[in-house]
């Protein structure tokens, strides 16, 4: 029976019908040979997708992403650690490579040449991004945007902080006794954007 057991894979394994490779339960790499460590250096390299020529699906793409990245860079920790700092860097680049406009990527990657991600804060990945997007939009000849306008047009309603706020006004949102519709340290009523 620890023969069988032995000889067949997981109950959720999966052979990729293209390559043939074995992937395990919740399709993640088993072999160590299939996905080595040194498979982070895949970070940095040559754009990988084609050129995308149907504009209007380019439009509808960079619209959906660019509230993507927004979104995120205005939930990264206001005070992250070299770890997190390090996790967005390597987003940005490995983005930069896969994303599925070619010709927007190879761009992207000369953006990110010229203006490399900066990650120390919130404050400072969201208006890095905004910046960078700023010279899309003046590629494409399109209005360039208010950064100081980030937090209302990004307003996701999740009740995080405003690129703004300070570390103080974190609290423990566990906490059932707290008064979310209020800041607690000042008692201010809190500003659109969340807390
Ligand atoms: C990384 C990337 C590279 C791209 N490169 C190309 C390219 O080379 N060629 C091409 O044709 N298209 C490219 N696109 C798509 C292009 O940027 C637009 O998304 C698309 O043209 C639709 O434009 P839009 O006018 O609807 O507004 P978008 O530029 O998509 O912006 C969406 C919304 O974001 C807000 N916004 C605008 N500027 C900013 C800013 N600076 N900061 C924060 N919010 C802002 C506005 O509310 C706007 O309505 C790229 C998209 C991405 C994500």
């Amino acid at each position: 029976m620890a023969s069988v057991a032995m000889l067949h894979a997981p109950s959720r394994a999966y052979v990729e019908p293209w390559t043939g490779e074995l992937f395990g339960e919740g399709g993640v790499e088993q072999d160590p040979h299939v996905y080595p460590a040194s498979a982070a250096s895949g970070v940095h390299g040559e754009v990988i997708m084609a050129k995308l020529g149907n504009a209007t699906a380019k439009a509808e793409l960079g619209r959906a992403t660019w509230k993507l990245l927004h979104t995120m860079t205005l939930r990264f920790p206001e005070t992250p650690t070299q770890d997190e700092r390090d996790a967005l860097n390597s987003y940005f680049h490995l983005f930069s490579r896969l994303y599925p406009c070619g010709e927007c990527a190879a761009d992207f990657q000369k953006l990110l040449k010229k203006f490399p991600p900066q990650t120390s804060s919130r404050r400072a990945a969201a208006t890095w991004l905004c910046a960078v997007h700023n010279e899309v939009n003046k590629k494409l000849h399109k209005f360039e945007f208010d950064c100081a306008n980030l937090d209302a047009t990004y307003d996701c309603g999740c009740g995080d902080a405003p690129v703004g706020a300070t570390s103080s006004s974190t609290s423990d949102f566990m906490d059932l006794e707290f008064d979310i519709s209020k800041d607690r340290d000042t008692g201010v009523k809190m500003i659109k954007g969340g807390r």
